[in-house]
C-alpha cells in the first residue's frame, strides 16, 4: 500500500500512463525509420546491381556472339583463298597440302557455327533476365520513392504528435499525487510500461508472473487503498 493512498487516485495516474504509453510508441516507430530507410535503399541498390549484372551479361554473351561470327568471316576467307591457290598449283603434293588446309579450315568454320548456334540459342533467356531484373529494379526505385516520402511524413506528423504529447504530459504529471508519481516514475524506469496493472481474479500479477498474496488481493478487489505488487512493485488496481 502506498502512503494511504485511495484507490480513486490512480485515475488521473492511469490517464497520464495511457498517454506515456503513447510517447513510447510514437517515439520507438520514429527511433525505426532511419533503419526502415536504409533498408529500403538497400534493397534498391541490390536491385541495381542485380541489374547491372544481368546486362553485363547478357552483353558479353552478344559480344562472343560477334567475335565468333568475325572469326568464322575471317575463315572464310581464307578458305576461298586457298581453294584459289589450290587450283593455280600445277604440284600434286602441293595440290595435297592445301586440300588438307582447305579440310582443316571447313571444320574449323563448321565448330565455330556450332558454338554461335549454341550462343544464339542461350541469347533470349540473358535477354530476359536482364529485361526481369529491371523491372525489379524499377519496382524497388519507384516503391523506395514512395515509402522516403511516407517516412518524411510520419517523422513530421508523429515528431509533432509526441512534442505535443510531452507537453500535455507535465500538465497531466502535476495532477497525480507525488508519492504516487515517483514510484509509477521509477517502477516505469526500472520495469517499463504499463506500471499500473489489472490484477486478475485468480491474483496472478500480469507483470511478473507471480502469485500475490491473498491479503494483498483481497484490498486489491475492494479498491480501497493502492496496493503494489510485492514482487515487482507494479501498482495493482
Ligand atoms: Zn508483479
Amino acid at each position: 500500500m502506498i502512503g494511504g493512498m485511495e484507490h480513486r487516485d490512480l485515475t488521473d495516474l492511469l490517464i497520464l500512463q495511457e498517454r506515456d504509453m503513447q510517447i513510447v510508441k510514437l517515439q520507438r516507430s520514429l527511433k525505426a525509420i532511419p533503419e526502415q530507410r536504409t533498408q529500403l535503399m538497400q534493397r534498391a541498390k541490390d536491385r541495381e546491381k542485380a541489374l547491372l549484372a544481368a546486362r553485363k551479361a547478357a552483353q558479353e554473351h552478344e559480344l562472343s556472339i560477334k567475335q565468333i561470327e568475325l572469326e568464322v568471316k575471317s575463315k572464310e576467307a581464307l578458305l576461298a583463298k586457298l581453294k584459289i591457290q589450290q587450283m593455280e598449283t600445277r604440284k600434286n603434293d602441293e595440290y595435297l597440302a592445301f586440300a588438307s588446309q582447305i579440310d582443316t579450315t571447313a571444320s574449323l568454320i563448321g565448330d565455330l557455327e556450332t558454338q554461335q548456334l549454341e550462343l544464339m540459342e542461350r541469347q533470349p533467356a540473358l535477354q530476359e533476365a536482364e529485361q526481369a531484373a529491371r523491372q525489379r529494379f524499377e519496382a524497388a526505385r519507384t516503391s523506395l520513392k514512395e515509402q522516403l516520402a511516407k517516412f518524411d511524413a510520419a517523422s513530421e506528423r508523429d515528431g509533432a504528435l509526441v512534442k505535443q504529447l510531452l507537453e500535455e504530459r507535465k500538465a497531466l504529471r502535476a495532477k497525480v499525487e507525488p508519492e504516487l508519481l515517483a514510484t509509477y516514475e521509477s517502477i516505469g524506469k526500472s520495469r517499463g510500461l504499463p506500471v499500473v496493472i489489472e490484477l486478475p481474479d485468480d491474483g496472478v500479477c500480469p507483470g511478473c508472473n507471480m502469485q500475490v498474496t491473498e491479503d494483498v488481493r483481497g484490498k486489491v478487489l475492494i479498491k480501497l487503498e493502492v496496493e503494489r505488487c510485492p514482487n515487482c512493485g507494479r501498482i495493482l488496481r
